[in-house]
């Protein structure tokens, strides 16, 4: 059976869920090999997690250029590992890295790359989903090796057994790749709540909210979700940009989406549209969010919001 290559998304060693729904869907095409670009104790230590959701083999590459570098000499690693290993897909997270570390490795060896992807079927056909979610299109590379990256919880991550036999992969990134050095930059202190891009349950709350983000903190907080802003409540200086939704924030596809105080502009939708389910509370009938929203309540957020913290508070 040919590999299919998973690019592993880890923070520090600690593997992302959209790493498992990626071996979930490699499993499909073929046999699933993650590859862990990072400290090699963090991905011999990984590889049991890995081999518990399919992985066949981990490898791992742990050039000190990978953390110390922009993507570039991990794309010149994956292009390396296709070159080499011919396999017959490679999947990677639709993440900003992941998408440009498959894009520059699929330019190196001559392949096409489908980005957004929300599933992927056994002969390596992605689907996307376009226009506000309204269709569904498909779409296949034929030339070179199909890259594709693929959307954090498009798929369901399945538990299934695999070997996670550990390799470690001897390849040093040329000089050329060593140009634009990582800086990290800590952000405001953690929340505790999950990550935007990866979270399950989003909600997010616009300028409806006049700059009180407590009602959309405290839901986020019943649900375990994560917090969303749209541009108007950002550039208003109510939430961080980092917390953006949308074409110039960050894209989303949780299975719950909840959009208060959000009209619905298509800027906004670029970045949601996705979701499994959308509930929209605005207390204007006629928003334009309604039109894409699953379940709606028009009414004010800041008696609909408590109700519902409340009510799953009791749960
Ligand atoms: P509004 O459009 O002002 O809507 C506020 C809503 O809250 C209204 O529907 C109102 O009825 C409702 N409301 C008010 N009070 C309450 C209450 N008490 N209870 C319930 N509902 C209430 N926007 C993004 O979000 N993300 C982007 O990435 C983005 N990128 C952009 C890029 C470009 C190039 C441009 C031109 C625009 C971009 N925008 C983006 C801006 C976008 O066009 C909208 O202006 C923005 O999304 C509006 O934010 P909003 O829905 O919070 O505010």
């Amino acid at each position: 059976m040919s590999e299919v290559l998973v690019l592993v998304d880890h923070a520090d060693g600690s593997v992302r869920k959209s790493t498992f729904e990626l071996l979930t869907a490699a499993a499909r095409i073929g046999e699933p090999v993650a590859v862990f670009v990072g400290d090699a104790a963090a991905g011999e230590a990984a590889a049991p997690t890995l081999g518990e959701y399919g992985a066949a083999k981990v490898l791992v590459a742990s050039d000190a250029a990978y953390s110390e570098y922009l993507v570039a000499p991990a794309a010149e690693l994956l292009a390396h590992l296709v070159t080499e290993r011919q396999p017959a897909a490679v999947l990677v997270p639709a993440s900003a890295d992941g998408r440009e570390i498959a894009a520059r490795a699929a330019i190196k060896t001559g392949s096409g790359l489908i980005t957004d992807a929300v599933d992927v079927a056994a002969d390596a056909t992605a689907s996307k989903s376009v226009f506000a979610a309204a269709y569904n299109s498909t779409a296949k590379v034929t030339a070179g090796t199909p890259f594709i990256a693929v959307k954090p919880n498009s798929v369901s991550a399945e538990p299934a057994s695999g070997a996670a036999a550990v390799e470690s992969v001897s390849f040093a990134p040329s000089d050329a790749s060593k140009t634009a050095r990582v800086v990290r930059v800590e952000e405001k202190p953690a929340s505790g709540r999950p990550n935007l891009t990866e979270a399950a349950i989003v909600v997010s709350g616009g300028r409806g909210t006049g700059g009180d983000f407590s009602p959309v903190e405290a839901l986020a907080d019943a649900l375990g979700a994560a917090v969303g802003a749209s541009r108007a409540a950002v550039d208003a200086g109510w939430y961080p940009h980092s917390h953006q939704v949308g074409q110039t924030g960050k894209a989303v596809s949780p299975q719950l989406y909840v959009a208060a105080g959000i009209s619905g502009a298509i800027q906004h939708r670029a970045g949601m549209q996705t979701s499994k389910n959308i509930v929209a509370i605005n207390k204007d009938d006629e928003a334009p969010i309604f039109e894409l929203a699953d379940y709606g309540v028009v009414g004010d957020l800041f008696s609909v919001l408590p109700q519902a913290t409340e009510a799953v508070n009791a749960r």
